[in-house]
């Protein structure tokens, strides 16, 4: 455009005429084209000012053609156009000027001011702001000749984008675009924009992008921030040899490399990436080359997981699944797939194989003495001293306190003997729990292969049934599976299993063993519980007293025991005294007083008639909570007795500090008192120092005279045992409930009995 006015000036006017037209035609392409628009526009306008200064000398069809050809062009503008002279006075504005502001060409008048113009505008609410300001404005920015542009936001919503633009006259043009929709979409993009960063922001995995050339990072999100350890400041526009040691760096390189090269995206599988920041991480990484329209590579997107503490859960979840969590030590289930793989071995091998099952001897008590944390302690402490003397056998812990050994070798089995001695003098030794220093003892049950099973669950059964026989056979024993153990086990389940029902089958009965004064008069009875079983006949408690322990049916049969004896003593004439003992499992579970009351409430007993016997370990689960219910229990009126003193932990400190009215000694004790020196002294010391606490004493398993005339000796109070009656139904003391003589009666009693206060016969003393 420039050049055709120059031409204008130096050479003839056609020939500029020529180059103008040329330029106009080409203001006029590039008019259509959106990009070009304001250059076009300015162009074109130009183009109009030179037109009519050369007009005169062209051919005046040409230029009215020209003009015409113009006329349209701007009337089909899409943006408004005006122009005016240096002294702010309209030129010229097209149609669609007029339309954007609601003019007409009467208010947008040629020859009239830019003031009136706005001033017009203002009136027709197409312009905010005060019109004289505006127009001081702008003119200062002509007089200055200055290219500019404004966006302006007017009352009805609209945006328009002006362009002023001054010309070679002092004048200017104007372009108005309404551009509401574009900033719309433009509010729309940098919103989206905002929200797709938001969204990399927060994808876990680290996101980065580098340009394809020098591979200098453009893009991290904030997981990548936190992969690499280096703020996003610090990456952006680096390589990664500027941020990382040559090593890494060289590594990440090279697969980078290799992605643009080929041109296809690539995942890497875990990895392991030092971190400089973060030590050693294990990493999955995908890599996408970004191709341009070209087909080249324009950037490379990297996409990396860190799944280090996914990776690290993983492993510890498989560790748990096949370890114990309190020692560590290998599980059942671990135990159940080396014994298989060994089975495999030993049979392709023609090879002997041992499973040795081993029990804690005592560790309930353990438990129930010194409480959980130290029976988990000692079994820790067991965990770590049986493998050291089992010279590399497998090892686990197959449940609470069972344990397990699986030996292979070809000296079986004298090895396994040897090595089940070998542990059983090792438990022998006592264990420092802290500061208490334990014996635990274990008995050992051993099953081989391929003689006593030949896969695992029955070796494993075997083993478990040698080990009961150990156990029945008393602690501390070692036993060799035998066919007929076998048969025993599956009783001994079949048992257990029957208990269950045995309440609701009504198959629980009490039997009553006499409680005496030491001088021979009947005081009382002890209930103890039988099981009448349909095909087994009566099951003594020993055998599933524990059993019910061991599966909570302790809880149902205990209240049955309570309240049945309660009922039956309440409807004795004679108003003496019934014992019950209580499982340590009921001073633990429920509302114990609550229940103890509603048995006396409803069989209608003075509370004073009923003794509780518990034993120790009721005081060594909770001390607290058992003070607090035997508290409660005695303000019923109950009597509690301490049962079993002697064996388990006996502390003198119990006996001081626990409100007992009564102490018994365990048989144990009473067997051989009068012919055994050390067990008389224990007796005598336990009846003086009970004399002392104000508490009677009562002494079981007296089953003959001399037996009796020692503790009348030692000053006991009160005893129980065959010699003055078995535990029998009660229907055998009838006489002795009633009240009445029992002169010549035997009911299989070794020495004639005195009921209630009646009569006193013979005391040994
Ligand atoms: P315990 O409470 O110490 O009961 C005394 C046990 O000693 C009874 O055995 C009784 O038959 C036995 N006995 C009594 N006098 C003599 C004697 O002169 N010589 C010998 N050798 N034994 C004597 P039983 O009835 O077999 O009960 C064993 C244990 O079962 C009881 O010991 C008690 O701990 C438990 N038990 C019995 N009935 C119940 C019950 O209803 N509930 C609970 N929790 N335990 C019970
Ligand atoms: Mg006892």
């Amino acid at each position: 455009m420039l050049s055709a006015m120059r031409l204008l000036r130096k050479y003839n006017r056609e020939m500029a005429a020529l180059a103008l037209i040329a330029a106009l035609s080409a203001g006029y392409v590039a008019f259509s084209i959106p990009e070009y628009h304001d250059n076009a526009i300015i162009t074109l306008i130009a183009s109009l000012v030179a037109l009519s200064s050369i007009t005169a000398l062209t051919d005046r069809q040409t230029i009215r053609d020209q003009e015409v050809k113009l006329n349209v062009a701007l009337n089909n503008m899409s943006q408004g156009l005006c122009m005016f002279d240096a002294r702010g006075r309209l030129l010229l504005c097209n149609e669609r000027y007029m339309e954007m502001y609601g003019l007409t060409p009467e208010t947008a008048k040629i020859g009239g001011t830019l003031r009136d113009l706005i001033a017009n505008r203002k009136a027709m609410g197409t312009f905010d702001g005060d019109p004289d300001e505006y127009v001081d404005n702008l003119m200062e920015r002509y007089r200055l000749g200055k290219y500019h542009t404004i966006t302006a936001d007017l009352a009805d919503g609209r945006t328009m984008k002006m362009v002023n633009q001054p010309i070679a006259n002092g004048g200017w043009v104007a372009t108005h675009e309404n551009v509401t929709e574009l900033r719309k979409r433009e509010k729309e993009i940098a919103e989206t924009r905002q929200f797709l960063e938001l969204v990399i922001d927060n994808v876990p995995a680290a996101i980065s992008v580098k340009d394809a050339k020098e591979l200098r990072y453009i893009l991290i999100n904030r997981a990548g921030e936190e992969i690499y350890g280096i703020p996003r400041e610090k990456m952006i526009g680096k390589t990664i040899a500027e941020l990382f040691p040559d090593k890494p760096a060289a590594v990440i390189n090279a697969r980078d490399r290799q992605v643009l090269d080929t041109r296809t995206s690539q995942a890497f599988g875990e990895h392991k990436f030092d971190s400089p920041h973060r030590g050693t991480r294990t990493h999955l990484s995908r890599r996408v080359p970004v191709l341009g329209n070209d087909g080249n590579p324009q950037y490379l997107l990297l996409v990396i997981q860190d799944v280090t503490e996914q990776k690290e859960a993983e492993a510890r979840i498989a560790h748990l699944a096949h370890h114990d969590p309190l020692t560590d030590l290998p599980n059942r289930a671990a135990f159940n797939e080396h014994l298989a793989q060994t089975l495999e071995r030993c049979e392709k091998a023609d090879q002997k194989l041992a499973v040795l099952c081993i029990n804690l001897d005592r560790f309930k008590d353990i438990n129930d003495v010194f409480g959980h944390a130290i029976g988990d302690e000692l079994l820790c402490e067991i965990a770590k001293r049986l493998p050291a003397v089992a010279d590399g056998a497998f090892f686990a812990r197959i449940g609470g306190d069972e344990f397990a050994f699986i030996v292979a070798d070809d000296k079986l089995p004298t090895s396994a003997d040897w090595l089940a001695e070998c542990l059983l003098a090792s438990a022998a030794e006592p264990l420092e729990v802290q500061g208490h220093s334990l014996h635990v003892g274990m008995s050992i049950g051993i099953a081989m292969y391929p003689g006593d099973g030949a896969d695992q669950a029955s070796l494993l059964a075997n083993a478990d049934a040698a080990l009961y026989r150990a156990k029945a056979d008393g602690r501390g024993s070692i036993r060799f599976f035998k066919a007929d153990m076998d048969q025993q086990l599956r009783e001994r389940r079949a048992l257990n299993h029957d208990l269950g029902s045995a309440l609701e089958r009504n198959e629980l009965v009490l039997y009553y063993q006499p409680l005496a004064r030491v001088d021979g008069e009947i005081i009382g009875f002890e209930a103890l519980v039988r099981w009448q079983h349909p095909t087994l006949g009566l099951v003594p408690p020993g055998m599933f007293i524990p059993m019910a322990e061991e599966s909570g049916f302790i809880i149902p049969m205990g209240e049955w025991v309570l309240r049945e004896a309660c009922r039956e003593a309440a409807s004795w004439p004679q108003p003496l005294r019934i014992s019950v003992n209580l499982s340590s499992a009921q001073f633990r579970h429920g509302d114990l007083v609550g229940m103890v009351y509603s048995a006396l409430f409803d069989s209608g007993l003075a509370a004073e008639r009923l003794e509780i016997k518990i034993t120790e370990s009721v005081l060594v689960d909770d001390f607290d909570r058992a003070l607090s219910l035997v508290r409660r229990l005695k303000s019923l009126g109950v009597h509690i007795v301490m049962d079993d003193f002697g064996t388990g932990y006996s502390s003198l400190q119990n006996l001081q500090s626990f409100p007992f009215d009564k102490l018994k000694i365990d048989r144990s004790f009473i067997s051989n008192v009068e012919t055994h020196p050390p067990s008389a002294t224990i007796v005598r010391a336990v009846i003086g120092l009970c004399r002392g606490l104000g508490v009677p004493v009562l002494a079981e398993g007296v089953e003959r005279q001399t037996q009796l005339d020692f503790l009348a000796g030692a000053a006991c109070d009160e005893v129980q045992g065959f010699f003055f009656g078995r535990p029998q139904p009660i229907a055998v003391y009838a006489a002795i409930v009633n009240g009445e003589d029992t002169a010549g009666e035997d009911g299989g009693m070794e020495r004639d009995l005195i009921p209630g206060k009646r009569r006193k016969k013979r005391t040994a003393a």
